[in-house]
């Protein structure tokens, strides 16, 4: 299994993990024509679309990917937000396991500012058990036995207050930015509360353009956690598998 990243900033985000035979799209927020491409216009492996909530740079495709005939899946409360409605809407309550093709997911929630925003649990037989977890400042659960790990890693505390200080950010959006987005402390964080024994990859993704720096990030992720980081780069294609071999 390959993790593709399409996209991951906050300008959109989609990342695709699939295999010779399936697909599953995780957001939606590029144009559609781009999630096509990615996809080498191979719609039909596609086995579901996953989404975390209704903000533009995680679900702007999400009309054009049910017209494709692929069911997305998001909790009722952002596809409401949304405003989906064609058949191919599915919606998915916390902790109920859902089966597409070969892959199983569930949904926990998350802290944003958002309807009803979640991240998720992923688990296919060649990737393991893989944790989706983005656009939250904070995530109060654990998880056991995971394999590969995609998590956001927004900013970092001193380069946002520099930014404030130089007028780049206005403070208004700094106090947005903190109740709504991780940062790299608070990921770090999270990552060793959880038993990494069994990870394989670590990708940081939506890392903010102006308050973040990517050497730094993945350099302090790999000293605290001694694993493979990856910072999620435009076309950039991961080895995504249980095993590293
Ligand atoms: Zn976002």
């Amino acid at each position: 299994m390959e993790l593709k990243i399409i996209s991951s900033s906050s300008a959109g985000n989609c990342y695709l993990l699939e295999n010779e035979k399936e697909a599953l799209i995780i957001e939606a927020g590029v144009r559609f024509e781009q999630i096509k491409k990615g996809l080498n216009f191979n719609l039909s492996k596609v086995v579901a679309c996953i989404i975390t909530h209704e903000d533009g740079d995680h679900c702007k495709a999400v009309q054009d990917v049910m017209a494709a005939g692929i069911t997305v899946y998001a909790s009722a409360g952002t596809h409401n937000a949304m405003g989906t409605s064609s058949h191919h809407r599915a919606a998915i309550t916390d902790g109920t396991l859902k089966t597409a093709g070969g892959f199983q997911f569930k949904s926990f929630d998350v802290k944003h500012d958002a309807t009803e925003p979640v991240g998720y649990l992923i688990k296919h037989a060649e990737t393991g058990n893989v944790l989706f977890l983005t656009d939250t400042y904070f995530c109060e659960y654990s998880f056991s036995g995971l394999n590969n790990i995609i998590i956001e890693a927004n900013y970092s505390q001193d380069i946002l207050d520099e930014q404030v200080k130089l007028g780049v950010i206005h403070r208004k959006l700094r106090n947005r930015i903190i109740i709504s987005h991780m940062s790299i402390d608070t990921c770090i964080d999270l990552l060793m509360a959880n038993d990494l024994r069994q990870v394989n990859n670590i990708v940081l993704i939506h890392l903010s353009d102006k308050n973040s720096n990517a050497i730094q990030f993945k350099q302090r992720v790999e000293e605290s956690t001694g694993k493979c980081v990856h910072v999620a780069d435009v076309n950039q294609i991961i080895n995504f598998n249980r095993n590293p071999f």
